[in-house]
Protein backbone atom coordinates (compact mmCIF):
# COMPACT_ATOMS: atom_id res chain seq x y z
CA UNK A 1 0.00 0.00 0.00
CA UNK A 2 1.24 3.46 -0.78
CA UNK A 3 0.16 6.33 1.48
CA UNK A 4 1.92 9.67 0.72
CA UNK A 5 3.06 12.71 2.65
CA UNK A 6 4.62 16.06 1.84
CA UNK A 7 6.86 17.82 4.34
CA UNK A 8 8.39 20.05 1.34
CA UNK A 9 8.54 23.89 1.70
CA UNK A 10 5.79 24.10 -1.06
CA UNK A 11 4.13 22.48 -2.18
CA UNK A 12 2.66 21.25 0.90
CA UNK A 13 0.14 19.21 1.96
CA UNK A 14 -3.94 20.04 1.14
CA UNK A 15 -6.59 19.68 3.61
CA UNK A 16 -9.44 17.11 2.19
CA UNK A 17 -12.19 19.72 2.26
CA UNK A 18 -10.41 22.24 0.27
CA UNK A 19 -9.47 20.00 -2.37
CA UNK A 20 -13.38 18.38 -2.51
CA UNK A 21 -14.31 21.83 -2.90
CA UNK A 22 -12.04 22.83 -5.54
CA UNK A 23 -13.09 19.19 -7.59
CA UNK A 24 -16.85 21.20 -7.77
CA UNK A 25 -17.63 21.66 -11.09
CA UNK A 26 -16.55 24.75 -12.38
CA UNK A 27 -17.87 28.31 -12.99
CA UNK A 28 -17.51 31.49 -14.95
CA UNK A 29 -15.66 34.49 -13.33
CA UNK A 30 -17.98 36.98 -15.16
CA UNK A 31 -20.48 36.20 -13.19
CA UNK A 32 -21.89 37.25 -9.85
CA UNK A 33 -21.52 33.72 -8.63
CA UNK A 34 -17.39 34.44 -8.81
CA UNK A 35 -17.80 38.12 -8.01
CA UNK A 36 -19.35 37.21 -4.55
CA UNK A 37 -16.73 34.54 -3.85
CA UNK A 38 -14.31 37.34 -4.81
CA UNK A 39 -15.39 39.93 -2.01
CA UNK A 40 -15.16 37.44 0.65
CA UNK A 41 -11.84 36.32 -0.66
CA UNK A 42 -10.41 40.31 -0.59
CA UNK A 43 -11.61 40.38 3.18
CA UNK A 44 -10.26 37.02 4.28
CA UNK A 45 -6.62 38.29 2.80
CA UNK A 46 -7.09 41.47 4.75
CA UNK A 47 -7.44 39.84 7.40
CA UNK A 48 -4.29 37.04 6.84
CA UNK A 49 -2.18 40.21 5.66
CA UNK A 50 -3.42 42.53 8.53
CA UNK A 51 -3.77 45.22 6.39
CA UNK A 52 -6.28 47.29 5.34
CA UNK A 53 -4.91 47.45 2.01
CA UNK A 54 -5.87 45.68 -0.87
CA UNK A 55 -4.36 41.82 -1.79
CA UNK A 56 -4.05 42.08 -5.23
CA UNK A 57 -4.08 38.01 -6.74
CA UNK A 58 -2.16 36.66 -9.80
CA UNK A 59 -2.68 33.05 -11.35
CA UNK A 60 0.95 32.22 -11.51
CA UNK A 61 3.30 31.02 -9.08
CA UNK A 62 4.64 33.35 -6.27
CA UNK A 63 7.68 34.11 -8.62
CA UNK A 64 5.29 36.18 -10.50
CA UNK A 65 4.23 38.84 -8.01
CA UNK A 66 8.19 39.13 -7.21
CA UNK A 67 8.87 39.92 -10.92
CA UNK A 68 5.76 42.13 -10.58
CA UNK A 69 7.37 43.60 -7.55
CA UNK A 70 9.80 45.01 -9.87
CA UNK A 71 8.82 45.90 -12.80
CA UNK A 72 6.04 47.88 -11.05
CA UNK A 73 7.87 50.15 -8.49
CA UNK A 74 10.95 50.68 -10.13
CA UNK A 75 12.05 53.06 -13.02
CA UNK A 76 14.80 53.23 -16.04
CA UNK A 77 18.05 54.71 -13.60
CA UNK A 78 16.69 53.06 -10.49
CA UNK A 79 19.00 50.89 -8.34
CA UNK A 80 18.07 48.53 -5.85
CA UNK A 81 19.63 46.49 -3.06
CA UNK A 82 19.06 42.81 -2.91
CA UNK A 83 19.52 40.25 0.58
CA UNK A 84 21.24 37.23 -0.99
CA UNK A 85 21.18 34.86 2.02
CA UNK A 86 19.81 31.93 -0.45
CA UNK A 87 18.07 30.86 -3.24
CA UNK A 88 15.17 33.29 -3.09
CA UNK A 89 17.22 35.91 -2.51
CA UNK A 90 19.16 35.21 -5.20
CA UNK A 91 16.19 35.32 -7.39
CA UNK A 92 15.41 39.25 -6.63
CA UNK A 93 18.84 39.66 -8.11
CA UNK A 94 17.86 38.03 -11.24
CA UNK A 95 14.89 39.62 -12.01
CA UNK A 96 16.25 43.14 -11.34
CA UNK A 97 19.04 41.74 -13.69
CA UNK A 98 16.47 40.67 -16.60
CA UNK A 99 14.52 44.11 -16.15
CA UNK A 100 18.08 46.20 -16.28
CA UNK A 101 18.04 47.40 -12.89
CA UNK A 102 21.08 47.75 -11.02
CA UNK A 103 21.58 46.50 -7.94
CA UNK A 104 23.86 46.09 -4.82
CA UNK A 105 23.66 42.89 -2.98
CA UNK A 106 24.39 42.19 0.43
CA UNK A 107 25.57 38.60 0.48
CA UNK A 108 24.58 36.95 3.69
CA UNK A 109 26.48 33.81 4.70
CA UNK A 110 23.57 31.01 4.43
CA UNK A 111 21.99 30.23 7.11
CA UNK A 112 21.99 33.82 8.74
CA UNK A 113 20.24 36.48 8.88
CA UNK A 114 20.97 40.00 7.12
CA UNK A 115 22.10 42.74 9.47
CA UNK A 116 20.28 45.72 9.33
CA UNK A 117 23.33 47.84 9.73
CA UNK A 118 24.21 46.87 6.88
CA UNK A 119 21.23 47.63 4.83
CA UNK A 120 21.19 51.01 6.55
CA UNK A 121 24.96 51.84 5.45
CA UNK A 122 23.92 51.30 1.94
CA UNK A 123 20.84 53.19 1.26
CA UNK A 124 22.70 56.27 1.94
CA UNK A 125 25.17 56.13 -0.17
CA UNK A 126 23.40 56.46 -3.17
CA UNK A 127 19.94 58.85 -4.06
CA UNK A 128 18.86 56.26 -6.80
CA UNK A 129 18.80 53.53 -4.46
CA UNK A 130 14.57 52.99 -4.77
CA UNK A 131 13.72 49.96 -3.13
CA UNK A 132 15.44 46.62 -0.68
CA UNK A 133 13.74 43.14 -1.74
CA UNK A 134 14.48 40.61 0.72
CA UNK A 135 12.58 37.89 1.85
CA UNK A 136 10.84 37.29 5.87
CA UNK A 137 11.85 33.65 5.50
CA UNK A 138 14.83 32.46 3.37
CA UNK A 139 13.41 28.93 2.91
CA UNK A 140 16.63 27.50 0.85
CA UNK A 141 18.33 28.17 4.30
CA UNK A 142 15.19 28.12 7.19
CA UNK A 143 16.34 31.72 7.97
CA UNK A 144 13.93 34.35 9.56
CA UNK A 145 15.48 37.80 8.66
CA UNK A 146 14.55 40.97 10.72
CA UNK A 147 12.05 42.40 8.85
CA UNK A 148 10.77 44.50 11.63
CA UNK A 149 13.89 46.25 11.62
CA UNK A 150 14.68 46.75 8.19
CA UNK A 151 10.69 48.39 7.75
CA UNK A 152 11.88 50.77 10.75
CA UNK A 153 15.16 51.83 8.80
CA UNK A 154 12.98 52.87 5.68
CA UNK A 155 10.20 54.40 7.28
CA UNK A 156 13.11 57.45 7.77
CA UNK A 157 12.52 57.65 3.30
CA UNK A 158 9.52 59.11 1.45
CA UNK A 159 11.01 57.69 -2.16
CA UNK A 160 12.18 53.73 -0.61
CA UNK A 161 10.58 51.21 -0.29
CA UNK A 162 11.15 47.84 1.22
CA UNK A 163 9.68 44.87 -0.47
CA UNK A 164 9.33 41.71 1.25
CA UNK A 165 9.38 38.26 -0.19
CA UNK A 166 6.45 36.55 2.69
CA UNK A 167 5.94 33.42 0.99
CA UNK A 168 6.68 31.24 3.66
CA UNK A 169 6.56 33.97 6.25
CA UNK A 170 2.39 35.05 5.60
CA UNK A 171 0.43 32.70 7.67
CA UNK A 172 2.77 31.35 9.68
CA UNK A 173 4.79 33.52 11.75
CA UNK A 174 3.32 37.02 13.00
CA UNK A 175 3.63 39.68 9.91
CA UNK A 176 1.70 42.76 11.26
CA UNK A 177 1.90 44.70 7.85
CA UNK A 178 0.25 47.94 8.22
CA UNK A 179 1.42 48.21 11.99
CA UNK A 180 5.36 47.66 10.98
CA UNK A 181 4.91 49.96 7.98
CA UNK A 182 5.75 47.12 5.42
CA UNK A 183 5.47 48.58 2.02
CA UNK A 184 5.17 46.07 -0.20
CA UNK A 185 4.58 42.15 0.75
CA UNK A 186 4.47 38.73 -1.22
CA UNK A 187 2.71 35.41 -0.69
CA UNK A 188 1.57 32.81 -2.64
CA UNK A 189 -0.58 29.48 -2.31
CA UNK A 190 1.02 26.09 -1.85
CA UNK A 191 2.69 27.30 1.03
CA UNK A 192 1.27 28.59 4.55
CA UNK A 193 -1.88 29.14 2.36
CA UNK A 194 -2.90 25.40 2.12
CA UNK A 195 -3.96 25.67 -1.67
CA UNK A 196 -1.94 24.06 -4.90
CA UNK A 197 0.46 26.43 -6.59
CA UNK A 198 -0.92 28.72 -8.86
CA UNK A 199 -1.76 32.31 -7.09
CA UNK A 200 0.48 34.52 -6.34
CA UNK A 201 -0.44 37.68 -3.55
CA UNK A 202 1.32 41.28 -3.17
CA UNK A 203 0.13 43.96 -1.35
CA UNK A 204 1.43 47.82 -1.24
CA UNK A 205 1.00 50.55 0.71
CA UNK A 206 0.66 54.28 -0.33
CA UNK A 207 4.52 55.02 -0.50
CA UNK A 208 4.62 51.75 -2.98
CA UNK A 209 1.59 52.85 -4.85
CA UNK A 210 3.19 56.86 -5.09
CA UNK A 211 6.47 54.89 -6.63
CA UNK A 212 3.78 52.46 -8.88
CA UNK A 213 2.38 55.51 -10.30
CA UNK A 214 5.60 56.36 -11.26
CA UNK A 215 7.26 53.56 -12.85
CA UNK A 216 8.70 53.18 -16.10
CA UNK A 217 9.49 49.43 -16.28
CA UNK A 218 7.78 47.53 -18.93
CA UNK A 219 4.97 45.05 -17.59
CA UNK A 220 1.91 43.77 -19.26
CA UNK A 221 0.42 40.84 -17.47
CA UNK A 222 1.61 41.90 -13.93
CA UNK A 223 0.29 45.37 -14.07
CA UNK A 224 -0.57 46.51 -10.30
CA UNK A 225 -2.33 49.38 -10.98
CA UNK A 226 -4.82 47.41 -13.85
CA UNK A 227 -4.85 44.94 -11.02
CA UNK A 228 -6.14 47.20 -8.23
CA UNK A 229 -8.97 48.71 -10.74
CA UNK A 230 -10.26 45.42 -11.33
CA UNK A 231 -9.80 43.78 -7.60
CA UNK A 232 -12.12 46.86 -6.46
CA UNK A 233 -14.94 45.34 -8.62
CA UNK A 234 -14.23 41.75 -7.60
CA UNK A 235 -12.94 40.80 -11.14
CA UNK A 236 -9.21 39.57 -12.22
CA UNK A 237 -8.03 41.31 -15.03
CA UNK A 238 -7.63 38.27 -17.08
CA UNK A 239 -8.46 34.43 -16.29
CA UNK A 240 -8.38 34.00 -12.87
CA UNK A 241 -7.04 30.24 -11.68
CA UNK A 242 -11.24 30.18 -11.20
CA UNK A 243 -10.77 26.59 -9.14
CA UNK A 244 -7.91 27.98 -6.85
CA UNK A 245 -9.98 31.04 -6.01
CA UNK A 246 -12.81 28.42 -4.28
CA UNK A 247 -10.09 26.56 -2.46
CA UNK A 248 -8.85 30.09 -0.88
CA UNK A 249 -11.71 31.12 0.10
CA UNK A 250 -12.25 27.77 2.25
CA UNK A 251 -8.61 27.91 3.46
CA UNK A 252 -8.98 31.70 4.03
CA UNK A 253 -12.15 30.24 6.59
CA UNK A 254 -10.29 27.94 8.02
CA UNK A 255 -7.49 30.63 9.21
CA UNK A 256 -10.40 32.85 10.56
CA UNK A 257 -11.67 30.19 12.14
CA UNK A 258 -8.53 28.83 14.20
CA UNK A 259 -7.50 32.76 14.22
CA UNK A 260 -4.16 34.34 13.32
CA UNK A 261 -3.07 34.14 16.76
CA UNK A 262 -3.45 30.22 17.01
CA UNK A 263 -2.22 29.97 13.72
CA UNK A 264 0.94 31.04 14.57
CA UNK A 265 1.24 29.56 17.85
CA UNK A 266 0.64 26.10 16.22
CA UNK A 267 3.39 26.95 13.89
CA UNK A 268 5.59 27.90 16.66
CA UNK A 269 5.22 25.06 18.44
CA UNK A 270 5.70 22.42 15.55
CA UNK A 271 8.75 24.51 14.55
CA UNK A 272 10.03 24.13 18.02
CA UNK A 273 9.05 20.21 18.65
CA UNK A 274 11.07 19.70 15.42
CA UNK A 275 14.28 21.71 16.29
CA UNK A 276 14.21 20.21 19.82
CA UNK A 277 13.84 17.06 18.31
CA UNK A 278 16.58 16.99 15.69
CA UNK A 279 18.77 18.73 18.41
CA UNK A 280 18.61 15.62 21.11
CA UNK A 281 19.47 13.62 18.44
CA UNK A 282 22.80 15.31 18.43
CA UNK A 283 22.04 16.72 14.85
CA UNK A 284 22.61 20.79 14.41
CA UNK A 285 20.21 23.15 12.56
CA UNK A 286 22.02 25.32 9.28
CA UNK A 287 19.94 28.28 10.92
CA UNK A 288 20.28 28.39 14.83
CA UNK A 289 20.37 31.94 15.31
CA UNK A 290 17.28 33.25 13.92
CA UNK A 291 15.42 29.64 12.60
CA UNK A 292 12.46 30.45 10.34
CA UNK A 293 9.25 28.21 11.89
CA UNK A 294 8.36 27.76 8.47
CA UNK A 295 10.73 24.98 7.95
CA UNK A 296 13.77 23.47 9.68
CA UNK A 297 16.88 23.02 7.90
CA UNK A 298 18.83 20.14 9.92
CA UNK A 299 22.29 19.73 8.74
CA UNK A 300 23.82 15.98 7.60
CA UNK A 301 25.97 14.42 9.79
CA UNK A 302 29.24 13.20 8.99
CA UNK A 303 29.46 9.84 7.24
CA UNK A 304 25.59 9.82 6.16
CA UNK A 305 25.24 10.37 2.56
CA UNK A 306 22.40 13.54 2.17
CA UNK A 307 20.64 12.93 -1.17
CA UNK A 308 20.50 9.13 0.03
CA UNK A 309 18.65 10.00 3.14
CA UNK A 310 16.39 12.20 1.38
CA UNK A 311 15.81 9.55 -1.25
CA UNK A 312 14.91 6.96 1.35
CA UNK A 313 12.60 9.27 3.24
CA UNK A 314 10.38 8.65 -0.11
CA UNK A 315 11.20 4.93 -0.94
CA UNK A 316 10.47 3.71 2.48
CA UNK A 317 7.63 6.11 3.60
CA UNK A 318 6.58 8.25 1.01
CA UNK A 319 7.53 10.83 2.89
CA UNK A 320 8.76 14.14 0.69
CA UNK A 321 11.42 16.00 2.28
CA UNK A 322 13.36 18.62 0.65
CA UNK A 323 17.17 18.65 0.41
CA UNK A 324 19.49 21.68 0.27
CA UNK A 325 20.02 23.60 -3.12
CA UNK A 326 23.31 24.84 -4.29
CA UNK A 327 25.91 24.98 -2.19
CA UNK A 328 23.41 23.33 0.30
CA UNK A 329 23.21 20.29 -1.63
CA UNK A 330 23.94 17.04 -0.08
CA UNK A 331 24.35 18.99 3.35
CA UNK A 332 21.18 19.49 4.33
CA UNK A 333 17.62 18.58 4.50
CA UNK A 334 14.82 20.30 5.01
CA UNK A 335 11.43 19.47 6.92
CA UNK A 336 8.52 21.53 6.29
CA UNK A 337 5.71 22.48 9.06
CA UNK A 338 3.65 25.09 7.29
CA UNK A 339 0.48 25.20 6.60
CA UNK A 340 -1.71 21.98 7.15
CA UNK A 341 0.15 20.66 9.63
CA UNK A 342 -0.63 19.24 12.87
CA UNK A 343 1.35 17.73 16.14
CA UNK A 344 1.38 14.31 15.25
CA UNK A 345 3.01 15.36 11.73
CA UNK A 346 5.88 16.05 13.25
CA UNK A 347 5.75 13.18 15.33
CA UNK A 348 5.46 10.62 12.28
CA UNK A 349 8.33 12.61 9.92
CA UNK A 350 10.56 12.56 12.95
CA UNK A 351 10.04 9.17 13.53
CA UNK A 352 10.60 8.58 9.96
CA UNK A 353 14.37 10.59 10.30
CA UNK A 354 15.20 8.19 13.13
CA UNK A 355 14.52 5.05 11.66
CA UNK A 356 16.63 6.09 7.99
CA UNK A 357 19.34 7.49 10.36
CA UNK A 358 19.29 4.08 12.73
CA UNK A 359 19.31 2.24 8.98
CA UNK A 360 22.57 4.27 7.79
CA UNK A 361 24.71 3.68 10.63
CA UNK A 362 24.29 6.87 12.55
CA UNK A 363 24.78 6.68 16.21
CA UNK A 364 22.05 7.36 19.07
CA UNK A 365 19.53 5.57 20.77
CA UNK A 366 15.78 5.06 19.56
CA UNK A 367 12.84 7.04 20.51
CA UNK A 368 15.01 10.38 21.82
CA UNK A 369 14.20 12.89 19.09
CA UNK A 370 10.33 11.64 19.12
CA UNK A 371 10.72 11.69 22.78
CA UNK A 372 11.77 15.88 22.67
CA UNK A 373 8.97 16.75 19.96
CA UNK A 374 6.63 15.18 22.34
CA UNK A 375 7.42 17.38 25.33
CA UNK A 376 7.31 20.14 22.99
CA UNK A 377 3.88 19.34 21.95
CA UNK A 378 2.37 18.34 25.24
CA UNK A 379 2.51 21.61 26.78
C1 LIG B 1 8.28 29.17 -2.69
C2 LIG B 1 8.96 30.45 -2.60
C3 LIG B 1 8.93 31.37 -3.65
C4 LIG B 1 8.12 31.22 -4.89
O1 LIG B 1 8.53 30.28 -5.74
P1 LIG B 1 7.56 29.82 -6.90
O2 LIG B 1 8.15 28.52 -7.30
O3 LIG B 1 7.60 30.84 -7.95
O4 LIG B 1 6.19 29.71 -6.29
C5 LIG B 1 9.58 32.57 -3.48
N1 LIG B 1 10.20 32.87 -2.34
C6 LIG B 1 10.24 32.03 -1.30
C7 LIG B 1 10.94 32.44 -0.05
C8 LIG B 1 9.63 30.79 -1.40
O5 LIG B 1 9.65 29.95 -0.35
Amino acid sequence: MEKKYLFSPGPTMLPPGVLLKMAEPIMHHREPEFEKIYAEIREGMKYLFQTKNEVLIFTSSGTGAMEGAVSNLLSKGDKAIVVRGGKFGERWGEICKAYGIEFIPIDVEWGKAVDPKRIQELVESDSSIRAVYTQASETSTGVKHPIQAIADLMKRYEDKVVVVDAITGIGVFDIPIDAWGLDVVISGSQKALMLPPGLSFVTLNDKAWKLVEKSTLPKYYFDFKKELKNTKKNQSSYTPAISLYVGLRETLRMIRTEGLEAVFHRHRTLAEATRRAVKALGLELYAPDSPSDAVTAVKIPAGIDGEKLKDLFFEKFGITVAEGQDRAKGKIIRIAHLGYYERLDMVMVISALEMLLKEMGYSFELGTGVKAAEEILMK
